[in-house]
């Protein structure tokens, strides 16, 4: 497999190599100790969390690709479950926190956690990573920074600083740690610059981090060497590109610290240590598809499709040549060559017919390329035969195809049935207000489109949707009038209008 653009790629591995937070340098001496007790009040948190993911959500590097999110929610929920039962996540944070997950485009090799329980994961992570244990260490490490109270430690350190401002703070630090040359461009004068290095976690924050995350990621099934296998991969990384650069990584052999330590956790005659646990042909495919999500470009897409035809390829492992498959039909799609994807997919679906997960993603994968070349009817073909509770992608793609000429009765309902479980999935939304102006249920499509707002957190704009519903009645009083629906807008757009007076008021 080709990195593309190593060199972007490999410059963020450093940063990542010393933590895999959006902290670069994490030795700054104006932290306060751990155990202290100076946090920010969990509700604040939460509340500044919200600022921070509203500009995530409006960055055009968002996105929400179902099957990516959906293989790293699949981990990250097994490890919540874990920090419970470990007692390391209290009931107030489990219930106050968002405990979301924002997925990134970015090619750079990274995750960081943010206040009030989001966690961003950006695409070049989940490229690398050759397993769930690998990618299990990298968020229990990361939500570990979250249940210990580091970051609320952070940010009371700045409480003088308005909620806005601190946001701001929060977000330069995290566009610093993408791309350390545009960072002072991004960062607007010189004190948001000097407060970038307070946002630093310490080294005993890390090293705290790794301890507690080691523990919820094994508590959770996932095998404890991918803790060991993500950092040596990261060193790797470093040592082969360490152009003089990084005058930190040079002076403070901090992975191999944070290494030695892991290694220390294992137990004795748990085999070798350091060799990963080799991933499943999911896992492959996972990293395969984050590569195209990440829009690697022309070049890298059409050496992509080709690579299945190369001489060899056949005797490949099978892990190798699933991902290549998949990498290769989702190339093709993105670049428009229909017969090419189709032939693609289906070489796949037969290499892993006997693998009931892969199988599933050959699947998907088809529909998607249905979908992307405007056939809905052969995407629903494509998904096979539907059961009565879909999940996500399924439903997903589902509406994606009806909106490409498939007839699928039953898509009101189902979007429905998830969203009164998942009122807070932006897509599914925006997607029933498509189906419901496809039905010319013009009020019910106004206020799904306010929702969508709302699960964003753009008070704003869905206080604007909501009152163009309003209006909507105003000029249809004798029309399909939903009463319903009137009273949930109403309703809904009080709750919008007092949570933007409270923003404002906080500025
Ligand atoms: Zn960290």
């Amino acid at each position: 497999m080709h990195f593309p653009k190593a060199t972007s790629a490999f410059r963020s591995l450093l940063c990542t190599a010393l933590c895999f937070c959006f902290a670069v340098a994490p030795s700054h001496a104006q932290l306060p100790s751990l155990g202290d007790g100076a946090d920010m009040p969990a509700g604040e948190e939460r509340r500044l969390g919200d600022r921070i993911a509203r500009e995530l959500y409006r960055d055009p590097d968002f996105v929400d690709d179902p099957i990516l999110v959906e293989y790293v929610q699949g981990i990250w929920d097994r490890l919540m479950v874990a920090a419970v039962a470990r007692g390391e996540l209290n009931s107030e944070l489990d219930e106050r926190f968002a405990w979301r997950i924002l997925l990134g485009r970015d090619r750079s090799v990274n995750a960081f956690a943010l206040p009030g329980g989001y966690m961003g994961v950006l695409c070049g992570l989940i490229a690398v990573v050759g397993s769930k244990d690998e990618l299990a260490s990298v968020l229990a490490h990361e939500m570990s920074h979250v249940t210990q109270r580091h970051i609320s430690r952070l940010m009371a350190q700045q409480s003088r600083t308005s909620p806005l401002f601190l946001a701001g703070m929060v977000l330069g630090a995290l566009a610093a740690s993408r791309n350390p040359q545009a960072a002072n461009a991004v960062i607007t004068g010189g004190v948001a610059l000097q407060a970038q290095s307070q946002l630093n976690f310490s080294r005993a924050m890390e090293r705290e981090a790794d301890r507690v995350g080691y523990l919820v990621m094994t508590q959770a099934g996932f095998d404890g060497r991918g803790f060991a296998g993500m950092f040596e991969k990261l060193q790797q990384a470093s040592g082969f590109n360490d152009s003089g650069g990084y005058p930190y990584l040079r002076s403070h052999p901090l992975t191999s610290e944070r290494i030695a330590d892991m290694r220390s956790r294992m137990p004795l005659g748990s085999g070798d240590a350091n060799r990963a646990p080799t991933g499943s042909i999911e896992d492959a495919i996972m990293s395969a598809r984050a590569r195209i999500v990440s829009r690697p470009g022309q070049d890298a897409l059409r050496g992509w499709s080709a690579e299945p035809d190369m001489t060899g390829f056949d005797r490949q492992p099978d892990r190798r040549r699933a991902a290549a498959l998949y990498a290769a039909a989702l190339s093709d799609s993105e670049r428009r060559d229909l017969p090419a994807a189709r032939a693609h997919v289906a070489r796949l679906a037969a290499l892993v017919v006997n693998d009931a997960a892969a199988s599933r993603l050959a699947r998907l994968l088809a529909a998607e390329i249905e979908v992307a070349a405007g056939n809905g009817a052969q995407a629903v073909a494509a998904l096979g035969p539907l059961s009565s509770s879909l999940t996500r992608p399924e439903l997903v793609l589902l509406a994606q195809a009806s909106q490409h000429g498939a007839v699928v009765p039953t898509l009101t309902d189902r979007l429905q049935s998830w969203l009164a479980t998942h009122p807070q999935d932006g897509t599914a939304w925006t997607l029933i207000a498509a189906a419901y102006r496809a039905e010319n249920q013009p009020l019910r499509a106004l206020r799904a489109d306010a929702e969508a707002q709302v699960a964003h957190l753009d008070w704003s704009g869905a206080v604007d949707r909501y009152k163009a519903g309003q209006e909507w009645m105003r000029r249809n009083p004798g029309g399909s009038a939903d009463y319903m629906e009137v009273s949930i807008i109403d309703a809904r757009l009080q709750q919008a209008q007092s949570r933007l007076r409270e923003e404002t008021a906080e500025r």
